[in-house]
């Protein structure tokens, strides 16, 4: 019998794993490998080649508000604010390469509004409508070079790492800033020259916005010497930035020629409300008379502000989302064959608590946690309970217990 051998390196049948045949020929399993790897090889520009066009998901302001709708509750003007910024700033992208005189400039946004309202949830949801790499990265850890704390340009590590580690996709992400208000300049007063925390942050985050090439530490940490840095251009991400602006209102009010709510008559009457209706107003003179310089503010060109989150909407949040909270605990239980359902008194009970936390939505998980967690300790265990009704009562009784409910006596 004539001896096999692989027809692309002459290997012999028993020097290798596995040989395949062809019509006229066989090929051995480390020719198959290397052949694998050239196909990989040569593929990649080609991938790298596709427009910006077919690298994310662009989908009208309309129909993106529309998605946007099943997962986030109100905020109907941010999220107008929010789609039309980000679908030209897509637009922006897809725009040929031309001398053409007009050039779209990027629309960085700024999103001013209570915690727990929804600003990162929109910026996420947004990111993955778009199927773009998305991180967050938080202002307040972010220092001066040469202070201790993260140079700015960790920010893009985490993109990066979101992008894993595809430059290119990482490049027309998006990277949402949160507590940008925590940087603001401690006084509107220019002349004060070491504000570590402060202006130094906003100016090294400049650099970020501005659209430049920004050597990034593949691995974060502070800039190493031996450490192999990665070239970022930052000209097409879309920064969006965040902060609840606690004490603006003052600022809006003040400009608008108003006095200031909540001093006078029933303060804690009029706060929430007020103080969501001023908010409305909200310009970048406000930003820049709470601290932030104005070289930042005009790289952040689209303002918009979150309502704070009411009963209603709190309510709403809790049942209407496509991943709702009720529903995910409905689903849990499902798995373990039991129905789960809510009283309307004790979704409102939850609410109630909720809105005494002020946290905003944030507050909702923590608390449905303590008053399920008994429930799905013990009846995962129980064969005979095939459904359950959480009550008023037993949330009172669960969360009284809990020691959230200790936490929000102190507060
Ligand atoms: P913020 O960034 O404004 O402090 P988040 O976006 O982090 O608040 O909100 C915290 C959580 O609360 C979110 O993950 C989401 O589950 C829920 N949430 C907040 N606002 C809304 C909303 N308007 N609609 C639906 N869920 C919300």
């Amino acid at each position: 019998m004539p001896q096999i051998n692989c027809s692309f390196c002459g290997r012999r049948k028993n020097e290798v794993v596995l040989l395949l045949s062809g019509i006229d020929a066989h090929i051995c399993n480390y020719c198959i490998e290397q052949g694998h790897q050239v196909v990989l090889e040569e593929t990649k520009p080609r991938q790298n080649e596709t427009t910006a066009e077919a690298s994310f998901n662009l989908i009208k302001p309309i129909e993106m508000k529309k998605y946007l709708d099943q997962y986030v509750i109100g905020q109907d003007e941010a999220k107008k604010v929010m789609t039309v910024a980000v679908y030209n700033h897509y637009k922006r992208l897809m725009q040929p390469k031309t001398d053409d005189e007009v050039t779209i400039e990027k629309s960085n946004i700024i999103m001013v509004g209570e915690t727990g309202t929804g600003k990162t949830y929109l910026a996420r949801t947004v990111a993955k409508i778009l199927q773009v790499p998305f991180c967050i990265a938080d202002a307040t850890v972010i220092t001066e070079a040469g202070y201790v704390g993260e140079d700015v340009e960790t920010i893009l590590t985490r993109l990066l790492q979101a992008a894993d580690y595809n430059v290119e996709a990482a490049e027309r992400g998006i990277v949402y800033i949160d507590e940008i208000d925590k940087i603001a300049r401690k006084s509107d007063n220019p002349s004060i020259t070491r504000d570590v925390s402060g202006e130094g942050v906003q100016q090294a985050l400049l650099k970020l916005l501005e659209g430049s090439v920004v050597n990034v530490p593949p691995q974060g940490g502070r800039k190493h010497p031996d450490q192999k840095l990665i070239a970022v251009n930052t000209e097409n991400i879309l920064f969006i930035c965040g902060g609840a602006f606690d004490g603006i209102d003052r600022h809006i009010a003040k400009r608008i020629n108003t006095r200031p709510i909540g001093f006078s008559g029933d303060r804690r009457l009029n706060e929430t409300f007020e103080k969501g209706h001023l908010m409305r107003y909200v310009s970048a003179q406000d930003l820049k008379s709470f601290g932030l310089i104005p070289e930042l503010i005009g790289r952040l060109p689209v303002l918009t502000y979150l309502e704070p989150l009411n009963q209603d909407a709190l309510l709403r949040i809790l049942t209407e989302p496509r991943n709702a909270l009720t529903k995910q605990y409905e689903k849990l239980f499902n798995m373990e064959g039991i129905k789960l359902y809510w009283d309307d008194s004790a979704l409102e009970y939850i609410v109630d608590q909720a809105m005494q936390y002020k946290l905003g939505a944030r507050g909702l998980r923590s608390i449905c946690e303590s008053i399920i967690t008994d429930a799905m300790f013990e009846l995962p265990s129980d064969e005979d309970t095939k459904e359950f009704t959480i009550t008023r009562q037993y949330a009172m009784e669960k969360f009284g217990k809990s020691t959230l409910h200790l936490l929000k006596s102190v507060a």
